[in-house]
């Protein structure tokens, strides 16, 4: 297995030991172009040549409700992610977040049922206030 950081991803030292200890490779050089299956060609004239890639995307909170009313948002792992609580709701009142960019793992099953606990939790808030 080879991990590719394209030149951007900072590892922790821990990061690298425990992925050292797992025989995998960390390739740092920037990708220039990838083809075929997964024939990465880097920015230094090597060619790599794989079965297969996970891509690991990177989560960066565009809307303006966001922005302009002041929503945490956090650096995690895998990008920005906007702050919640148990129940989902922001740190701003009565606006609630959930989904790959309020919540990780990335995964359709956690989004899902983020959505319908952000959805349950604004209902309740909304009908029974003072039950929090
Ligand atoms: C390559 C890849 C493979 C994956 N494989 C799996 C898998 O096998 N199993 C699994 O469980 N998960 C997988 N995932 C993760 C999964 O796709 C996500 O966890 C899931 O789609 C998150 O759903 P979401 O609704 O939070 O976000 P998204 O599905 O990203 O939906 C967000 C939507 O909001 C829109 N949007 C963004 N900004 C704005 C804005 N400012 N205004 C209006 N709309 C906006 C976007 O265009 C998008 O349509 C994979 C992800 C990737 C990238």
């Amino acid at each position: 297995m080879t991990l590719f950081t394209n030149g951007s991803l900072m590892l922790e030292a821990s990061v690298r030991r425990v992925l050292w200890d797992k025989d995998a490779d960390i390739e740092e050089t920037r990708i220039k172009s990838v083809e075929a299956t997964a024939d990465i060609h880097l920015s230094d004239g090597r060619c790599l040549t794989f079965a297969g890639l996970f891509i690991a995307t990177r989560t960066v909170p565009t809307s303006l409700l966001v922005a302009n009313s002041g929503c945490v948002v956090e650096e995690a792992p895998i990008g920005g992610q906007i702050l919640t609580d148990a129940t989902k709701q922001t740190s701003v009142p009565g606006i609630y977040a959930c989904g790959d960019v309020a919540s990780m793992p990335h995964s359709v099953s956690l989004a899902v049922g983020g959505g319908a606990m952000a959805g349950m939790l604004l209902h309740r808030s909304l009908v029974w206030p003072d039950a929090y």
